[in-house]
Formats: structure tokens, C-alpha cells, sequence
């Protein structure tokens, strides 16, 4: 049995199917992670083809039937379609990283609906504010993380409690958490964590407005998560949208 559904969805990717067809990965509001054809979405014509493109925020009515794994899409409206993500290079490339975190780390079907809120809430962002793509792109990155289930640690030393962090040496291990400047010294196997890139992640952490910032903490803290994630899904290979930074840092 199939039944007729209305969603809104952000298109994640693309891919050519037969002469005039393309089936898409979206994100959806209500059913989480799904692939959809749209039958004839690449004859130039065609008007649900230009809408339901990737990163494009959409409302679509499915044909869903459970036994299928690739959902027919009959119509769809276009809520936003970021144009200066689409403009601008920096924009772009955090945006499409969120859209390859999506595609690659959530699982199919499962709903979200505070990650759905907070990933057109994010790309709202990269498309209209002033902020630097990169700070905009670390709040939705630590966020996700929490999302995945791997919370970023940093209110209190994992192993003793202190809990007033700021001004000392600090140590992160990727299993147990932030280490303050003595437990630190009987964890090797943990990386640096200079003041500013703590006090910065926390202001990621907590939505609080970056004010000041020397150059690369933004860069490090992204290239810190992506550790983060790499060490918790051995899969995981690291962002292909955002890979210059990783040479760079
Ligand atoms: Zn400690």
C-alpha cells in the first residue's frame, strides 16, 4: 500500500537515473533520511527538476510505500534555495559540509526534528548573516555531534571535576573528555587544547556570540571535531567538502 505525504525536505544530493530522471537523497522533517525519484527532473523543462536540487529547502508530496527503497516524488514547492550560499564560495562550501554530514552520518528513516529545525536554521544563517561561514559552520558541527550521540565534553575535567576551565593548560582525550592542566599530565594519549580554542568551543557549545577570535581557532575547532568524529566512527574519513583546511591546519 502507498500513501500520499507532504514534507518539507532539504536535498542533500543528486544523481542521474535513465535519460531524464534523477534520484535524490533528502532530509526530511517528518522520515528523517530518504531517497526519491523524480521522474523526467532532468529535462530542462521541467520545474520540479529545478526545485528539487540539492541544497534546496523544499515542500514535496511523496508516493511513500514502505516496501520501497526509492520514494516517487509528484510534486514540489521551493521554500528557499539559499542563493547567496549558491554565490558565494565560503558560503558554499560549509553549506554543502553540512549537507555531506547529513548524507553520510545520519541513518535512513530516523526522524530528527530538532536536527531538522537546527540544519535550515544553520543554512538560513550561511545564507543572510555577517558571520564568518566558518563559526557558523563550528555551531552547527558541535551541535551534530550531540545530535549523533557524541557530545563534546567540556564543562568539568573528566577525571577530577574542576570545573573552572578557562586560563590553564588543557588536554582533550577523544574517550574520556576534557583533562585539566594536572590530570593532563597522566594522559598522554590526548591532544592540546590552547585557552582561546577551549573558551571559543564553549561559546560554540552554548550559542553565545564569538566577539574576538586570532586567526585559525575557527579552522582548528572544526579540524578538532573532525578528529573527534574520525576517532568515534572509524568509517567516517573526514569531510571531502572542506578539505583544503585540513592541509592548512
Ligand atoms: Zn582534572
Amino acid at each position: 500500500m502507498s500513501e500520499i505525504i507532504t514534507t518539507e525536505a532539504i536535498v542533500l544530493s543528486k544523481l542521474k537515473y535513465g535519460d531524464t530522471s534523477k534520484i535524490v537523497t533528502l532530509y526530511t522533517k517528518d522520515f528523517g533520511k530518504l531517497s526519491a525519484i523524480v521522474k523526467g527532473g532532468r529535462n530542462s523543462k521541467s520545474n520540479i527538476g529545478a526545485i528539487v536540487d540539492p541544497m534546496n529547502h523544499i515542500q514535496i508530496v511523496l508516493y511513500k510505500k514502505d516496501t520501497r527503497e526509492i520514494q516517487l516524488i509528484s510534486s514540489a514547492d521551493l521554500i528557499n534555495h539559499f542563493r547567496h550560499v549558491k554565490e558565494e564560495f565560503e558560503r558554499l562550501e560549509y553549506s554543502q559540509a553540512i549537507l555531506e554530514l547529513l548524507k553520510k552520518l545520519t541513518v535512513e528513516h530516523e526522524v530528527n526534528l530538532r536536527l531538522f529545525k537546527g540544519v535550515v536554521r544553520i543554512l538560513n544563517l550561511l545564507d543572510t548573516s555577517n558571520e564568518l561561514p566558518v563559526i557558523t559552520f563550528g555551531r552547527f558541527f558541535i551541535f551534530f555531534l550531540s545530535e549523533l550521540g557524541y557530545e563534546i565534553q567540556l564543562e568539568k575535567c573528566c577525571v577530577c571535576g574542576k570545573a573552572n576551565l578557562e586560563n590553564i593548560e588543557l588536554s582533550y582525550n577523544f574517550d574520556l573528555g576534557i583533562l585539566c592542566n594536572v590530570c593532563r599530565k597522566n594522559h598522554l594519549e590526548s591532544i592540546s587544547i590552547s585557552s582561546e580554542l577551549f573558551k571559543y568551543m564553549v561559546c560554540l557549545k552554548t550559542n553565545k556570540k564569538i566577539e574576538t577570535l586570532s586567526n585559525g581557532t575557527a579552522e582548528k575547532a572544526v579540524v578538532f571535531m573532525e578528529r573527534y568524529l574520525k576517532f568515534h566512527i572509524p568509517d567516517f574519513k573526514g569531510i571531502q567538502s572542506i578539505q583544503l583546511l585540513n592541509n592548512k591546519y
